[in-house]
């Protein structure tokens, strides 16, 4: 008899965001295939005699290939054991849940999705941004900055209304062409936006600025998180100084050249602190 097997959202961080289905089955599992971003907290939940499996990439390191994990997956599930695939967010965005799901089908192994609380509504719960809001945003887009140059625009959307709340996964770090592709889309160089990084963990950080003033933000630690639209206006943040502990951790973010324009964004801030 076949086992089964589980696509299981991990949230975005916040083991308490972790569904209850998802840590029943974290608790029963045979197999736990997981990604990077999963973390040691949520991992400790996985049932003790359960194999353990990172497959996911970080930094260069060797990671399994996405057609090396649907054959583990569908291996382990034609073995009769209880498989969980485990993914940072919700497995159905931007996570190749589908490619995964297609194999599995294709052997004829039973599937079953659990998902999870994706990135975007952690990041936004942890900056206090409603993704929509009377008035303000009446539609949202998610989307991948994976791909993004200068020169390649071809996966975003040739118009993006200013009243839509824009998400941006894998934002990286090229901001300044981020910022030309949403301007290209039609959104002002005024609208606000913010950096949510390690949402709902405890080093969460929320950076708040511009389209325009994009180029000149610190390099946060990923995972990040872009989030622009007007409702961002309506975010609960403290200066990123206040936000780090010591003055000699912020500076390990901020670009040398881009220090001076940092500091001036702080000190336009209400509650900001300028660095002497
Ligand atoms: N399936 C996931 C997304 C995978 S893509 C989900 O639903 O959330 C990976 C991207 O998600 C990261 O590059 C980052 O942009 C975003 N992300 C994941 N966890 C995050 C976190 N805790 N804080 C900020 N961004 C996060």
């Amino acid at each position: 008899m076949a086992g089964k097997v589980y696509l299981v959202g991990a949230g975005p961080g916040d083991p308490e965001l972790l569904t209850l289905k998802a840590l029943r089955v974290l608790k029963t599992a045979d197999v736990v295939l997981h990604d990077e971003l999963v973390g040691p907290e949520i991992l400790s939940l996985v049932s003790p005699t359960a194999q353990v499996q990172n497959v996911g990439k970080r930094c260069g390191r060797k990671s399994a290939t996405q057609a090396e994990i649907n054959a583990l997956l569908v291996n382990y599930g034609l073995l009769d054991l209880q498989v969980v695939r485990l993914k940072g967010g919700d497995p159905l965005i931007f996570g190749r849940g589908g490619e995964e799901i297609e194999a599995l089908r294709k052997a004829n192994l039973d599937v079953e999705v659990i998902p999870g609380v994706t990135a975007a509504l952690g990041a936004a719960a942890a900056a206090q941004i409603p993704l929509t809001h009377r008035g303000l945003s009446s539609s949202l887009i998610f989307i991948t900055n994976h791909h993004a140059s200068a020169s390649d625009t071809g996966a975003w959307p040739a118009s993006i209304s200013p009243t839509a709340t824009v998400v941006v996964y894998m934002p990286g770090y090229a901001n300044a062409a981020t910022a030309r592709q949403l301007v290209a889309a039609g959104l002002k160089a005024s609208t606000p936006c913010a950096i949510i990084s390690q949402a709902t963990r405890p080093e969460e950080k929320v950076y708040v600025t511009t389209i325009e003033e994009l180029r000149s933000a610190p390099r946060l630690p990923a995972p990040t998180l872009l989030i622009v639209g007007e409702v961002v206006r309506l975010a609960e943040h403290r200066s990123l100084q206040e936000q780090f502990s010591t003055r000699s951790t912020i500076e390990e973010f901020l670009p040398l050249a881009q220090s001076e324009s940092f500091a001036q964004s702080q000190g336009n801030t209400e509650n900001s602190e300028r660095p002497e």
